[in-house]
């Protein structure tokens, strides 16, 4: 094994998103559950994730109605777990996460993702999960009449720059009553759910 190698398999938060790419299943013209045309296409992916395992990555998406969703799932079962993060660094922002759409996932003072029939599943690091409610809330700023409510959709923005700046700590507690999620860092505290 090279030293860089070596490195690497040390360090999990460093591995995220250098993971080789496996072979995609694609699988076109299906037809779609909410428009009716066949214009549904579905993807499947097994990704071997560093310190977590095998999973499954699946996404459904349709070009006529724009309907998404995707999912993972481990092929080992893990224990229901709580992880809470605490992110002070640049640094922190490359841990991966691995949020299935069982999972609720809260990062006080700025946003819940929370689980449910619409809830997506994904393997990702820390930046993506809070570019993600980054994007929810530039949505919400365009799209609110309320003076209130946009300049509290601009503040928010503010924070979350900063966090992603690695100027301002947070917290981020994720739990999976399924245990199909983590987060995969030294520094995270596993607890009971
Ligand atoms: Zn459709």
């Amino acid at each position: 094994m090279s030293k860089a190698a070596e490195k690497k398999t040390k360090n999990p938060a460093k591995d995220a998103g250098q993971v080789p790419t496996p072979p995609v299943e694609v699988v076109g013209g299906e037809l779609c559950p909410f428009c009716n045309e066949k214009a549904l296409t579905l993807t499947e992916k097994e990704m071997d994730i560093a310190y977590f395992g095998k999973a499954y990555l699946f996404a459904m998406h349709c070009s006529k109605c724009n309907y998404h969703k995707a999912d993972v799932e481990p092929i080992e079962k893990h224990e229901p777990c709580k992880y809470t993060l605490d992110i002070t660094s640049e640094e922190d922002l490359k841990i991966r996460v691995v949020k299935s759409s069982t999972a609720t996932i809260k990062i006080p003072y700025i946003a819940d993702i929370t689980p449910g029939p619409d809830a997506q599943g994904y393997v990702t690091n820390v930046e993506g999960i809070i570019n993600r409610i980054k994007h929810q809330v530039e949505v919400l700023k365009e799209t609110e009449d309320d003076d209130e409510a946009k300049q509290k959709a601009k503040n928010l923005l503010k924070k979350i720059g900063k966090v992603l700046w690695g100027q301002e700590k947070i917290k981020m507690i994720l739990s999976d009553p399924d245990g199909d999620s983590a987060i995969i860092s030294e520094k995270v505290v596993k607890g009971k759910l």
